[in-house]
C-alpha cells in the first residue's frame, strides 16, 4: 500500500489534482477529477498519463 505521507505528495500527472486510494483496491490510485486510475506496482505508484485507466 501507499503510505499517507507519500499519498499527500502524489498528484495526477494530467490535471495535478491530489490522488486518493481506491476503496476497492490498494493497488490503484484514483484521480476523481479525470475519472482515471493509476496502477501501484509493488508499492510504487506509476503516475504516467499513458498508464491511466478510465474508471467505469
Ligand atoms: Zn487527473
Amino acid at each position: 500500500m501507499v503510505t499517507a505521507s507519500l499519498l499527500n505528495l502524489l498528484v495526477c500527472p494530467i490535471c495535478k489534482t491530489a490522488l486518493t486510494e481506491s476503496a476497492q483496491s490498494q493497488e490503484v490510485l484514483v484521480c476523481a477529477s479525470c475519472n482515471v486510475t493509476f496502477p501501484v506496482i509493488e508499492g510504487i505508484p506509476v503516475l504516467l498519463a499513458d498508464q491511466a485507466q478510465a474508471t467505469p
